[in-house]
């Protein structure tokens, strides 16, 4: 059987680098706000280009936090509107309405799955303070319209990152486009912990001084409370091991790029819409390979009957969850086609050309 993700495999490529790094911070008995979350927030801040980069408790914490901090800094309050993606994964969304903000959804474009740029302007209203974007699957949605947009009605752009660490847009790298940004490091993610935890990177002097007392009880000195904040940090053992991979991400990135150049290239079943090659391939780090078909469930079966295990991101769009029932009745039938036909084939930097050639074959072989 080929995995969706194997993740035993994925960390013991680095096996002897992350066990002697945990065992130095296991030994060191400093457990917290120390050096190895010292460290990683300086490499990934001079990785990604930003001033400032925050370790945090996981991806929804960053965005939460984030948004909590202009709220704190007076630039949003509780009743404004951001602009989201509908077709995200839900924690985008938890992120806006946890702030006493409200989730105003847009439309995907059916040919990237992500924001339709075009569309955004009309869900513009006196309350809107900001655009949060998502770079879904791990492609880069940006454009100088959308810098205008912003700019011209005076909104933050923040990025949801979790999906696309390593990606570039014209040279600047995912979570140095907008104001500011979440990373997620979830073990799936193709900067994956040994658990939970999260990153926010911003250039913003004082919005990275807010979310870091926020993030550890309001407190911006030892027992000097100045915000009602919470607890969302990253274990300095979670960022021993995220600093020994962050080096091997752009080598990791460029496999996951083979690999899907392979798929869009060689699947050749009508019945398959494959994702876009782009010819600029930095503005993707392919987290994941999405393609769509109208018989999903029967192609699903076949794959497994086949040993390729698959995945769907996501069956269930944020406007359909119980959770959102006052969004149920909203209208968004891009979103709804994709969340019926979308399925994720495994795609990883340790997969084998072996494992990667079976997969093709089998979707070639599929009569669905
Ligand atoms: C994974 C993910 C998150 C949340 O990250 P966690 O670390 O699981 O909290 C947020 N947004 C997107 C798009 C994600 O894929």
């Amino acid at each position: 059987m080929i995995k969706f993700l194997d993740l035993q495999k994925i960390n013991l490529a680095y096996q002897q680098e992350i066990e002697e790094k945990l065992l130095h911070t296991f030994r060191s008995g400093w457990y917290l706000l120390g050096n190895e979350v010292k460290n990683f927030e300086d490499n990934l801040t001079r990785y990604i280009g930003s001033k400032y980069a925050i370790g945090v408790a996981n991806g929804l914490d960053a965005l939460r936090l984030i948004l909590r901090a202009y709220i704190e800094l007076g630039i949003m309050q509780k009743g404004d509107e951001i602009i989201v993606p509908a077709n995200t994964y839900i924690a985008s969304v938890l992120a806006i309405s946890d702030n006493g903000l409200v989730p105003v959804l847009v439309e995907p474009d059916l040919n990237n799955y992500n924001i339709d740029i075009t569309k955004i302007e009309d869900k513009i209203s006196p309350k809107t303070k900001g655009i949060m974007i998502v770079h879904l699957y791990g492609r880069i949605i940006f454009s100088d319209d959308l810098k205008n947009i912003a700019a011209k009605h005076n909104l933050k752009i923040i990025e949801d990152n979790a999906q696309a660490i390593g990606a570039e847009w014209k040279g600047i790298r995912s979570g140095n486009l907008g104001d500011a940004a979440g990373f997620s490091f979830y073990p799936g993610k193709n900067l994956g912990a040994l658990g939970d935890g999260g990153a926010v990177t911003t250039s913003d002097d004082e919005l990275a001084k807010t979310i870091r007392a926020l993030a550890n009880y309001g407190s911006n000195q030892k027992y000097i409370n100045i915000y009602q904040g919470l607890n969302s940090r990253l274990d300095e053992l979670q960022a021993a091991v995220l600093d020994v991979k962050l080096k091997y991400i752009d080598t990791d990135n460029d496999r996951r790029r083979e690999i899907a150049e392979r798929y869009v290239l060689e699947v050749k079943n009508p019945n398959i819409i494959l994702p876009e090659l782009l010819d600029n391939g930095k503005e993707h780090v392919w987290h994941l390979f999405v393609i769509r078909t109208s018989e999903r469930e029967k192609l699903q079966n076949y794959l497994t009957e086949n040993g390729v295990q698959t995945l769907i991101h996501y069956p269930i769009p944020p406007h359909k969850q119980g959770a959102y029932r006052e969004m149920n009745e909203l209208h968004f039938p891009i979103t709804d086609k994709i969340h019926s036909e979308v399925l994720s084939l495994p795609i990883s930097p340790v997969m084998s050309n072996e494992e990667v050639l079976k997969v093709i074959n089998v979707l070639n072989s599929a009569q669905s």
